[in-house]
């Protein structure tokens, strides 16, 4: 059978396999972390008058300049960071692409990266697909802290880079001073770069955004990933970022570029008009999930989940052991059939998958009518299982 040996050590994604079953069952989808409510209307109107204005040819590979100074311009504002839009951004197709660029410009085989489980499920194909060996360090249950004992153990001289990502999915953590404080210590002491991935930023509950680049020592070894899928609900239009020191974004410009040229131009003219947007719009970001928050951390409560309620994004990790003795593929399957809410099984997120054998995620990033009606529905996971 014709078919590369690297593409046999990892399966097909399973948030993105939930949302097919979900669609053959007409179940509530709060597996696949989309909104599906609409986009800020002056964003749509920007891209509309783009492809209006003739901007629908390649724009420059590593991205248009007009993107690429209000990333910067966005770094400047928000967190006190200097970016130079010339050498140290790349556009990219979503965080999903800076990702996998990031992983197959800077690493070598036999390279060790750390990842924290629970963890994204690209991270693992990521690290294979550049020949990386991914190092797998777990949360601490029940609140998904970090160990500093295991996590220091898992620094040694083959440790090229660790995936910091906060606000943190599947969790809902947002990592804590004294947590990036540790990374960057373990960092600097094994020579080790963090590559973060950020998409979460601004939907927050608690606690801070803490910025790994401007850690002290930490912006000549940090690569920060994000874009505007969750910040502007435009998950389809694909638009992400890299921000690297010059001598590792020209790597990642090179492996971008030949593998996607680039991300839609006139995306990225309306992208720019999104990240100028002022304060009122990202508060209000993330005090609008905060209340879909509450709507699904009452229904799982009252259907007897078990759970630490997210600190930040837009996702619940939730026991259901006093709910039914399935693991969680099976459960997922009968949730989605049975009950009509769709799930993402918690083992997709581990490596040592019995990790997850209790665990399913729900997304709340839906309309209220949306989380209302998974609402009703879960009400009756108990008299069912
Ligand atoms: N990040 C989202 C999730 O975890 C969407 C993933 C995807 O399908 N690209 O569900």
């Amino acid at each position: 059978m014709l078919a590369a040996r690297r593409t046999s050590t990892f399966t097909e994604s399973v948030i993105r396999e939930m949302t097919r079953i979900a669609q053959m069952h007409e179940a509530v989808n709060l597996a696949q972390g989309f909104p599906d409510f609409p986009m800020p209307e002056p964003l749509k109107d920007a891209a509309c008058a783009a492809i209006q204005g003739n901007i629908n040819q390649y724009a420059v590979t590593w991205g248009s300049a007009n993107l690429r100074i209000a990333i910067s311009e966005k770094y400047r504002r928000w967190y006190n960071m200097e970016v130079d839009p010339d050498r140290e951004v790349t556009v990219t197709c979503g965080a999903t692409e800076a990702m996998a660029s990031v992983f197959m410009a800077l690493m070598d085989p036999g390279d060790e990266v750390i990842v924290l489980e629970p963890f994204y499920e690209n991270y693992g194909p990521d690290a294979i697909l550049a020949g990386a060996t991914p190092v797998f360090v777990p949360f601490e249950r029940p609140n998904w802290t970090l160990d500093a004992d295991r996590l220091r153990k898992a620094f040694n001289k083959r440790t090229k880079a660790i995936v910091v990502n906060t606000p943190h999915n599947p969790t809902g953590r947002v990592l804590t001073r004294a947590e990036m404080s540790l990374i960057s210590e373990l960092c600097l002491k094994y020579d080790v770069w963090a590559i973060t991935d950020e998409i979460y930023e601004h939907i927050r509950y608690a606690g801070e955004h803490h910025v790994m680049a401007t850690w002290p020592e930490m912006r000549e070894r940090t690569i920060t990933i994000s874009g505007l899928s969750k910040t502007f609900s435009c998950t389809g239009w694909r638009l992400g970022y890299a921000i690297a020191p010059p001598a590792q974004t020209a790597p990642i410009r090179k492996v971008h570029d030949f593998l996607t040229v680039g991300a839609p131009a006139p995306l990225q003219a309306a992208g720019a008009v999104g990240l100028a947007f002022d304060a009122d719009y990202f508060n209000h970001l993330a005090l609008d999930y905060r209340a879909r928050r509450h709507v699904l951390v009452e229904a799982l409560t009252e259907a007897g989940f078990t759970f630490s309620v997210p600190e930040g994004a837009y996702y619940i990790l939730a026991d259901f052991s006093e709910l039914s003795d399935l693991d969680d593929v099976t459960f997922a399957k009968w949730m989605t059939q049975e009950i009509g809410v769709a799930t993402v099984p918690g083992s997709s997120f581990y490596h040592d998958r019995e990790l997850g054998r209790k665990l399913v995620r729900f997304a709340f990033c839906k309309k209220f009518d949306t989380l209302r009606r998974a609402a009703d529905r879960l009400a009756e996971v108990r008299q069912k299982a």
